[in-house]
């Protein structure tokens, strides 16, 4: 529930002018400043001056305040409707309209970072809730699965505030006052958005809770390096991605994602991968070729005796079921081994054959 004495809060009368706002302000700021005051409580009473004058800094703002307190049930939500034209009797739509006239942005002061700011310039930096991290395999490593451990670094659920950045009781909206939308920047790939956005915190409702968690400066989450088994299942190719659900960023109560980008050595002085098929190359002597014979194959998985079947052709390809990735082939081509040289007895009998 909102109910609150602007005037009260910034010491002055209920018929005080805007310029007596404006010097009240500017007494009481420099003296609750957190940069100046460090008494615990400065810092909340500070930012209660801070609302207080801005709306009361304002003519228009001021006079429906005004009337707000002088015809509804309080200045608060549930304010009853009256016949006077000067406000709307829904909080919330007062509020906004509030400060889509005049523009000013009373939640820009953060408690944590010790920033203040009044003007509507104030842009929040929303960091992306997904988070990359890199991994190298070897060609057996991927051809095979493996279980790799993944370092990396994150926006950790602030375990205070359960990653909401606020806590306490329902109000008016820290991060956007009530104005639903906030003022962001939010990097996708490497382009940079500007513009206004939902407001994260109270998720565009205006409420939500009204005190900023210290453990996290609010942000709801705190950087934390972490790591995770990953088990990569086996065939993943060069430039592919996993995801791995919840381990991003947490803002403001949304857990991001974490997606694994895989480089994979394609190269093996063995092994050539085509999908998850592999294939290899056995030099064979033309009477093996001729005659037949059996083999022993290096495979991924080991060693493999293969028939050669009689009268095969050079360069054929014998298929290995099951000998390649996750139950695909192998398929090994037979080459044919020339011999470098021929005594005079070989030349002789290769004439007496004549093949
Ligand atoms: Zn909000
Ligand atoms: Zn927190």
């Amino acid at each position: 529930m909102v109910d609150k004495d602007y005037y009260k809060i910034l010491e002055l009368s209920d018929n005080a002018s805007v310029e007596d706002v404006k010097s009240a302000f500017k007494k009481l700021a420099r003296k609750y400043h957190p940069d100046v005051n460090k008494e615990s409580g400065a810092e909340e009473k500070f930012k209660e001056i801070n609302e207080a004058y801005q709306v009361l800094s304002d003519e228009n703002s001021k006079e429906r305040y005004d009337n707000l307190r002088k015809y509804g049930s309080g200045f608060r939500s549930s304010s009853t409707r009256s016949n006077s034209q000067a406000y709307t009797s829904d909080f919330d739509d007062w509020v906004n309209e509030l400060f889509k006239e005049s523009g000013f942005n009373n939640s820009a002061y953060r408690a944590g970072q010790k920033t203040y700011q009044s003007s509507q310039s104030k842009v929040e930096k929303i960091i992306n809730e997904d988070i990359d991290a890199n991994i190298n395999l070897t060609f057996m490593e991927a051809a095979l699965g493996c279980n790799k451990t993944i370092k990396f670094t994150h926006s950790a659920e602030c375990k205070k505030c359960n990653g909401v950045g606020y806590k306490g009781d329902i109000g008016l909206c820290r991060k956007c006052n009530g104005r639903k939308v906030i003022n962001r920047e939010q990097v996708i790939g490497n382009t940079a958005f500007t513009g206004m956005g939902k407001c994260p915190v109270c998720n565009g409702k205006g409420t939500s809770f009204t005190e900023e968690c210290k453990d996290c400066s609010a942000s709801g989450g705190i950087s934390t390096q972490e790591s995770l088994e990953a088990k990569i299942p086996p065939g993943v190719d060069n430039k592919s991605k996993m995801r791995f659900s919840g381990y991003g960023n947490t803002i403001y109560g949304h857990k991001g994602n974490l997606y694994l980008n895989i480089s994979v050595d394609e190269s093996h002085p063995k092994f050539k991968r085509d999908g998850l098929d592999i294939y290899t190359k056995e030099e064979v002597k033309l009477v093996d070729l001729l005659l037949g014979n059996n083999i022993n194959v290096e495979t991924i998985h080991g060693q493999v005796n293969v028939s050669i079947p009689t009268g095969s052709k050079p360069y054929s390809k014998l298929r290995l079921a099951g000998q390649g990735i996750d139950g695909h082939n192998h398929y090994v081509e037979l080459s044919l081994k020339m011999p470098k040289q021929l005594t005079e007895e070989q030349k002789e009998l290769l004439k007496k054959l004549d093949i």
